[in-house]
């Protein structure tokens, strides 16, 4: 028998978002961020930033809905 009392592989980190200490482990959900505020901030973040500066489109998905959606709305968005 081994005494593995705690976890063998535990690491902490530091949250990129609040530069807390974070669990890299199994157990946490969200490494390398300390919790999910952090995680969805930093996401957040980081989508609206490449979507500001590269306007970049979205995969299949949305070129569906961009075909639908493209008529007059955008045309008389330019006027
Ligand atoms: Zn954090």
């Amino acid at each position: 028998m081994t005494t593995e009392t705690s976890s063998p592989t535990l690491r902490i980190v530091r949250c990129p978002t609040c530069g807390g200490d974070s669990v890299f482990g199994p157990q946490n959900t969200w490494r390398p961020f300390c919790s999910e505020r952090c995680r969805m901030l930093d996401l957040g973040a980081w989508a609206s930033e490449s979507f500001r500066v590269e306007a970049h489109p979205e995969p299949d998905e949305s070129d569906e809905l961009a075909g639908q959606t493209l008529p007059d709305s955008a045309s008389s968005d330019l006027n």
